[in-house]
């Protein structure tokens, strides 16, 4: 049967298309509201989380497959201040204090 069910999430990463195997995965914990869906209705487009699949190994140095730091670091810069919970008139790091 091909009916297994994934979860899929957009991460804090951007439009990474991975699907995770495993309920647990660490992975998964940086999604919001994953959602379960049939692996079948997936595009070739996506691909099986480095960590669900056991191709992640934590010995070797080097980013994640398929992951770009620097598209990873733009994201964060992107990313509004009050998304990720902060102030923006808070604890500003040039000591800009009102
Ligand atoms: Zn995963």
């Amino acid at each position: 049967m091909s009916d297994e069910l994934v979860q899929v999430g957009l991460s804090g990463s951007g439009d990474a298309k991975v699907y995770h195997t495993e309920s647990d995965c660490s992975a998964l914990k940086n999604i919001d509201n994953p959602q379960d869906i049939s692996l079948e209705s997936l595009t070739n487009e996506w691909r099986e989380c480095g960590y669900c699949s056991g191709d992640h190994d934590p010995t070797k140095s080097g980013p994640a497959k398929g992951v770009n730091p620097s598209k990873t670091k733009n994201g964060l810069l992107e990313t509004d201040p009050e998304e990720l919970g902060l102030s923006p008139l808070g604890e500003r790091p040039d000591g800009g204090t009102a």
